[in-house]
């Protein structure tokens, strides 16, 4: 049993957290909306009142934050953490957020004498609820080792793909893939529609043929296509179009680093712009089909 601290308690906190109760971690939890952090007592949590009250007896601490700006305002900001974590705790950062704020918030840590590891996921909601995510991890293979026992309690898999920072690199390429299959999978049920084919037919068509995906398999963006995807659901509780934005414009940046060359992510990060300008930020992002099928 391990004592964690767990901060951000969104769509995939949320029931990470309840995973980490469900394997026996005692979990010290915070958000800023009071109602998730009741949900988390409802799994057995502890309450804090504050992110420094969460790191009350904390052997590893966890955050799964919107963006580069909450993780660097929970840690470094005016009221920062970091200088209050138990000495020799591990600190694990699982939101998608720049590489170059991964780094800095580990650098810092570092100086602090405590070892961080960026661990962005992949899987969705429906993993993190099933605890199947993939963790996508960058740092220190010595930590990695001490992370290994509570990242099993949330996942199935996970990859170690070098240093600091280098997990969310690795998970930017994934979700770059993600949104333009996501894109272009409800543009091709959209034609279809049009030409007055049933889109559940075309999906199922399509999950055994060669434009397969998880946007067909699992997060399919037709209505009623599939029954537990957000899109059946009012594309509610599943990965917000602002947050694939977010995404997108990190690969964007990313590439610039670089000089690589990402058309089709530009060309998405566009299309998931639309798509909030269009008042779905706060939907799952597979709502874009609605710029192909707008009565979809
Ligand atoms: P979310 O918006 O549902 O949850 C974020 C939570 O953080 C909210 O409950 C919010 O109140 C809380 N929060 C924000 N600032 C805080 C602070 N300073 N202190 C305490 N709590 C704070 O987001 P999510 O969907 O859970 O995503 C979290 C991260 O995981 C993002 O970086 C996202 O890109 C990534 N991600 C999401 C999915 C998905 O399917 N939703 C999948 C993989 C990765």
């Amino acid at each position: 049993m391990t004592q964690i601290a767990f901060i951000g308690l969104g769509n995939m906190g949320g029931p990470m957290a309840a995973n980490l109760l469900k394997a026996g971690h005692a979990v010290r939890v915070f958000d800023l909306l009071p109602d998730a952090v009741a949900t988390a007592v409802g799994h057995g949590a502890q309450a804090a009142t504050s992110a420094p009250d969460a790191l009350a007896g904390a052997e590893v601490v966890i955050s799964m934050l919107p963006a580069s700006r909450h993780v660097e305002g929970l840690y470094l900001g005016a009221d920062g953490i970091l200088a209050r974590i138990p000495e020799g705790a591990l600190v694990i950062d699982c939101s998608t957020i720049a590489p170059a704020v991964a780094k800095k918030v580990s650098e810092a840590a570092a100086a602090r004498g405590l070892a961080m590891l960026d661990a962005p996921v992949s899987g969705g909601t429906a993993g993190a609820a099933a605890g199947t995510l993939t963790f996508i991890v960058g740092g220190a293979s010595e930590a990695l080792e001490r992370a290994r026992p509570v990242l099993g309690a949330m996942g199935k898999n996970i990859f170690h793909v070098g240093g600091s920072g280098a997990g969310q690199v690795a998970k930017l390429c994934n979700n770059m893939a993600l949104g333009v299959i996501m894109a272009v999978t409800g543009e091709a049920l959209a034609l279809g529609a049009a030409h007055g084919l049933d889109p559940a037919v075309l999906s199922q068509m399509m999950a055994v043929s060669t434009g397969r995906s998880w946007a067909t398999e699992v997060c399919n963006p037709w209505p009623g296509v599939l029954e537990n995807a957000p899109a059946s659901r009012g594309y509610t509780g599943g990965f917000g179009t602002d947050l694939m934005l977010k995404d997108l414009g990190l690969a964007a940046e990313a590439a610039m680093g670089v000089g690589a060359a990402i058309p089709l992510g530009e060309l998405a990060r566009n299309l998931y712009a639309l798509n909030s300008k269009a008042g779905r930020g706060g939907l799952d992002f597979s709502s874009i089909v609605k710029l192909a099928a707008p009565d979809a």
